[in-house]
């Protein structure tokens, strides 16, 4: 890997001004449609800036430039691609504080965990480095007398990213590295919740010789989607959110013939099973239950605790709580911050009335945290229902926020049983000590990324993303090897060169033996 300077210690976060515009053709774009959203600061619970939202005409101007752009681009050779990339990739990683600050400032999560995010989309830019050889195709020699048959791998044209709140840098960084890597023009459509981050990376991309129109941002709601969804130009969608939009995503977006993958909607289990080491797995549970406030969408959301286990690993899970420090990401001491808007705290606070009323254990109640009941930021503590049932609703919906939720089953195969009806198939974990237990597991369960021991089993960036069931609509997991092959289509050529003497009419079927 080459040798980059090391980061700046200061972040200098902002430098987008009140209203954060669009990023077209390589500069930014005030938006003209009129209409804005609010982003707020969810530490303080204040707006701190607004963003633009794009009209149908401006979601059009992207896809012109990016339309301009792509001859160009899937022109230019493998080698430059690669050395912009290797660009892409450095600077990312030496201006990761400045990225981090942003994410702290609109998403809130806490420094540690904006890094962690930056770290692993830097995986995937890492991955794209090596696109010389992921587009390689295949060569078959002599297929017939004097034929070879070999395949090409080519970029689609304009394709489009739609991105959620939750991980403002890294899940685009999982879309446009392949998808530009291959040769691709790209069009970004960040949360509107936090989109300065994506503004911030466009500029990179600039900076490190990406062409104008090949990466474009289009801030907005669901009118700019709605217009990725139906345009032309555009040949395929990535979306990354809530089940019933990816859904709605990929319906729409297939119904237009477009190529597309729409990542969903979680709720992910955690087995442990009776002879698992209870600090470990309580450990592990905390960690991937309140880490980034619960708003992960491979967290752990629910421990599915097995047989004799309850009792201990509901105690350990108890006890390690009061020791999480929640405030801003500003405190260096905090280790959680706050949630994404009041209106998403308080749906999350609303489980914590109706478990207990359908008949839950509230162990821990984050609504006793001095930040919930007193700050101004979007804060709750974390959260503990113990004696879940699969009836209830706290259970029957992702509640994406820091509330961890305990169902105790008897038997493995009962844990089993509450996985398979989950609708949700993203992740999901077993912690034992059996190594014949964790293999019958990863042979029986129908979810898409497996954890043995580990809580949040994010594939590296060589192999690819993607759950199962109502979390992922469509055929091809996202970035890695499937993120590739989303965003580039096989040619296959067949070709001879005879002596143009031996030539003749034959209307048989072509023949290889
Ligand atoms: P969301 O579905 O509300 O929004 C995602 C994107 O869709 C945003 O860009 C938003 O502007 C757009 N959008 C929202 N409503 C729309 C509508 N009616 N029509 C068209 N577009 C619309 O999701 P979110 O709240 O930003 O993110 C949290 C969700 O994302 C959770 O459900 C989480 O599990 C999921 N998520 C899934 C993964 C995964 O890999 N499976 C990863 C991260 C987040």
């Amino acid at each position: 890997m080459t040798q980059v300077a090391e980061p700046r210690p200061t972040a200098s976060p902002m430098s987008l001004g009140e209203t954060v515009p669009h990023w077209i053709g390589g500069r930014r774009v005030a938006g003209t449609s009129g209409r804005r959203g609010p982003v707020f600061d969810p530490s303080r619970g204040v707006v701190a800036r607004e963003v633009d939202f794009a009209s149908i005409a401006e979601v059009d101007a992207a896809v012109a430039a990016a339309r301009a752009a792509f001859p160009g681009w899937r022109a230019t050779s493998l080698s430059k691609r690669t050395e912009i990339m290797f660009r892409i990739r450095n600077l990312v990683d030496t201006h990761r504080r400045d990225i981090a600050a942003h994410l702290t400032a609109e998403h809130g999560k806490v420094p540690s965990d904006a890094l962690g995010e930056i770290a692993r989309g830097l995986e995937n830019l890492e991955f794209a480095c090596g696109i010389p050889q992921l587009l390689k195709g295949g060569f078959s020699e002599q297929v017939s007398t004097g034929i070879d048959v070999y395949q090409i791998r080519q970029p689609l044209g304009v394709v489009a990213g739609i991105t959620p709140f939750n991980f403002p840098a890294m899940v685009p960084m999982w879309m446009f590295a392949t998808a530009i890597a291959c040769g691709n023009a790209f069009i970004l459509k960040p949360s509107e919740k936090d989109p300065s981050a994506s503004l911030y990376i466009a500029e990179l991309l600039k900076e490190a010789g990406v062409p104008d129109g090949v990466f474009n941002v289009v801030n907005g709601d669901k009118v700019a989607v709605d217009r990725i969804l139906e345009h032309p130009d555009i040949a395929a969608v990535s979306f990354v959110g809530s089940t019933p939009i990816a859904r709605y995503i990929y319906e729409t977006g297939t119904r237009n013939g477009k190529r597309v993958q729409a990542l969903g909607g979680a709720k992910n289990h955690m087995l442990a099973l009776p002879d698992a080491d209870v600090d470990m797995a309580a450990d592990a549970a905390v960690s991937a239950a309140y880490g980034s406030a619960g708003e992960r969408c491979m967290a752990i959301s629910v421990v599915v605790a097995v047989g004799s286990i309850a009792d201990p690993l509901v105690d350990a899970i108890a006890a390690r709580l009061p020791k999480i420090v929640i405030g801003p990401g500003t405190d260096p001491a905090s280790e959680m911050g706050p949630l994404i808007t009041r209106e998403h705290r308080d749906k999350v606070a609303s489980y914590l009335d109706s478990g207990p009323s359908q008949g839950a254990d509230l162990v821990v109640d984050g609504r006793e945290h001095p930040l919930y009941r007193e700050g101004k930021g979007f804060f709750l503590g974390v959260s503990l229902l113990d004696r879940v049932g699969p009836e209830m609703d706290c259970y029957r919906n992702e509640i994406f926020g820091p509330v961890l939720e305990v169902i105790r089953v008897p038997t493995y195969a009962d844990a089993m049983a509450l996985l398979d009806a989950n609708p949700y198939a993203n992740g999901t974990a077993i912690f034992t000590r059996d190594g014949g237990a964790a293999r019958q597991f990863q042979f029986d369960v129908n979810v898409g990324m497996v954890g043995i021991n580990v809580p949040i089993p994010v594939p590296v960036a060589y192999y690819s993303f993607g759950g199962w069931k109502a979390s992922l609509f469509g055929d091809l997991h996202m970035y890695g090897p499937e993120g590739i092959q989303f965003y580039s289509r096989a040619k296959i050529v067949t070709a001879r060169w005879p002596d143009p003497g031996t030539s003749k009419v034959d209307l048989g079927f072509p023949r290889t033996r």
